[in-house]
């Protein structure tokens, strides 16, 4: 039997992947960063293919990442788990730094970041995973880090359906945000709601 809400057990990090490429910056919110060697220090992150950032890295051949910390504003990963790259930019309204690759981080309520070169690529089928040589990593501040569990149960927040970890929710009361699926947990959704993930507003969300 496969139980899938046993995978609710698994503990994850949050964190912003960046990369750029002919000055085309693009970023998206993974759960799916992991140190995998120690000699050479070599990571991974998997990344959905229809993400506007994983095309970027696959023509950059690097990536950044960054830790999350639990201060971490919701808007912040409203703009890069829940809009497309493709679209817009999505650096434009937040304090970014670049590293010595000349590759953008978000610099606000972080605690690490990190550069890799990308040694092999591996296609999983629906995502991709980077597996990436450590080039640069720099502690940021001692903020206490975002977990995945807190960013749900404390923050409130929701797994976009391209997250590896992304399960269909028990949809039956409420109402739900059409961009990124948050549940409003109640009969009457007020006129001016706006989503606390990805802002959308009140015409965006059907009823369950
Ligand atoms: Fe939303």
């Amino acid at each position: 039997m496969i139980d899938s809400t046993a995978l609710y057990q698994l503990s994850y990090g949050l964190y912003i992947i960046s990369s750029s490429y002919e000055g085309k910056k693009s970023g998206c919110v993974a759960n799916t960063l992991n140190q995998i060697t120690s000699v050479p220090e070599k990571m991974s992150v998997t990344l959905n293919k229809n993400n506007f950032t994983t095309s970027i890295i696959e023509k950059s051949g690097y990536f950044t990442a960054v830790v999350l910390s639990k201060n971490v504003d919701m808007s912040m990963i409203g703009t890069f788990g829940f809009k497309s790259g493709k679209d817009e930019d999505k650096f434009k309204d937040i304090t970014y730094g670049t590293d010595n690759f000349n590759l953008p981080y978000p610099m606000e309520n972080v605690t690490a970041r990190f550069t890799c070169k990308v040694v092999k690529t591996v296609d999983v089928g629906t995502h991709v995973m980077f597996i990436g040589e450590l080039v640069e990593a720099v502690n940021l501040s001692k903020d206490e880090v975002m977990t995945y569990a807190y960013y749900h149960t404390v923050k409130k927040g929701v797994t976009p359906e391209n997250a590896p970890s992304y399960q269909k929710p028990d949809e039956n009361k409420g109402w739900r945000c059409m961009i990124c699926g948050y549940i409003y947990e109640g009969d009457i959704l007020p006129d001016d709601y706006i989503c606390p993930i990805c802002g959308a507003t009140a015409d965006k969300f059907e009823k369950l």
